[in-house]
C-alpha cells in the first residue's frame, strides 16, 4: 500500500483534561442524511439525528499528537484518506461529513463509553464520535500475524509489508465504518433494537452491523483507489484476511465503566471478506445493506 507523501489528519491526537461537548444543528444534517440516503421518513430521521447528537458529553480533551514515528504518520495520512472519501459521499447526499478525532493512547483511556485498556483493541465510542488506538496495535498486530511492515524503510517491493500496511489502513477504516454508521443513525436503531431482543438474536444484529462497517471500509477503499491509487498487487487478499484474524473490537455502549470484552463476533472470515468485497467492488453505500440482505 502506498501513504507516504498524502495529506495527514490533524485530527489525531492523544487524550488530555477535561471539557464537555454538545450537540447542535448537526442532528437537522444527520435527519437528512438518512431521509436521503436511506429512505427513512423524514421526521422521525430529524428525530433520530437530534438524538444522536443532542445532549452527548465528553469528560475528556484532547491534544494534537505530537510525535512523529511512522505509525503516528500513517495513521494520519489512512484517517485523512477517510475524510477525503466519506466526506465526498456525503456531499454527493447533499449532506456534510463529520471527522471523527482518532485517539492515540497508551495502556489506558477514558472514553466517553468507558475506560479502555490496550487489552480492548481498536474500537469506536459512539457517545464521542471518537476512534480509539492503542499506540502498541500496531507492532502487536505486525507481531502476531508474522508481518514485517516497512518500519526499516527498505523499500522493499516484498508484497506481506504491503499487506501488513493496508491490514492497518483496514482496521482504521472498519472502525471509521461505525462513525459512519453512527452519522446515520444506523447504530442507534441497532442499539434500540437489541434491547428488545434475545441475546442470541441481538448477537446476530451486532454481527450485521459488524459486516456493514466492513462493507463500508470496502467502499472507502474502492474510492480512495480511484481517488489517489494506493492499493499493490496482494494488498487486499491477505489485509483481508490479515484483518479478520484480529480480535473483536468494542462496540461499548455503557457509559462511566469499564469497557468490558463482550463475546459478540464480527462474524465468520468469509463474511468480512465477501461484505469487504461487495462494498470495493460497488464503491457504493447502498450496497451495504447487511440488515435487509442474506449474509
Ligand atoms: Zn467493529
Amino acid at each position: 500500500m502506498k501513504w507516504q507523501g498524502r495529506r495527514g489528519s490533524s485530527n489525531v491526537r492523544t487524550s488530555g483534561g477535561k471539557k464537555v461537548v454538545g450537540g447542535g444543528i448537526g442532528g437537522i444534517i444527520i435527519g437528512l442524511i438518512l431521509w436521503l440516503v436511506f429512505d427513512v421518513n423524514p421526521m422521525t430521521a430529524m428525530q433520530t439525528g437530534q438524538s444522536i447528537t443532542g445532549g452527548q458529553s465528553s469528560s475528556t480533551t484532547t491534544q494534537p499528537v505530537t510525535d512523529n514515528s511512522r505509525d503516528t504518520q500513517f495513521v494520519k495520512v489512512v484517517l485523512a484518506d477517510t475524510e477525503a472519501v466519506w466526506g465526498e459521499i456525503f456531499r454527493e447526499n447533499g449532506s456534510t461529513y463529520q471527522e471523527p478525532e482518532l485517539i492515540l493512547f497508551n495502556q489506558r483511556v477514558e472514553s466517553a463509553c468507558g475506560l479502555a485498556s490496550a487489552a480492548t483493541g481498536p474500537f469506536y465510542c459512539p457517545a464521542d464520535k471518537r476512534v480509539y488506538l492503542d499506540t502498541s496495535f500496531f507492532a502487536e498486530m505486525r507481531h502476531n500475524l508474522g508481518i514485517s511492515g516497512d518500519i526499516q524503510g527498505s523499500g522493499s517491493d516484498n508484497n506481506q509489508d504491503k499487506a501488513g500496511d493496508f491490514a492497518q489502513a483496514y482496521v482504521i477504516a472498519h472502525e471509521v465504518g461505525h462513525h459512519v454508521q453512527t452519522l446515520l443513525g444506523i447504530s442507534q436503531k441497532v442499539n434500540q433494537a437489541r434491547q428488545r431482543l434475545s441475546q442470541a438474536e441481538a448477537n446476530q444484529l451486532s454481527v450485521r452491523q459488524e459486516l456493514q462497517a466492513d462493507c463500508f471500509a470496502g467502499v472507502w477503499a474502492n474510492r480512495n483507489q480511484k481517488r489517489v491509487q494506493f492499493l499493490e498487487p496482494g494488498d487486499l487478499e491477505e489485509a483481508i484476511h490479515a484483518a479478520s484474524q484480529i480480535g473483536d473490537d468494542r462496540l461499548a455502549h455503557a457509559s462511566g465503566r469499564e469497557v468490558v470484552p463482550d463475546n459478540f463476533t464480527h462474524g465468520t472470515s468469509q463474511q468480512r471478506v465477501n461484505w469487504f468485497k461487495r462494498g470495493f467492488q460497488s464503491g457504493d453505500i447502498h450496497s451495504c445493506d447487511t440488515f435487509n440482505s442474506a449474509i
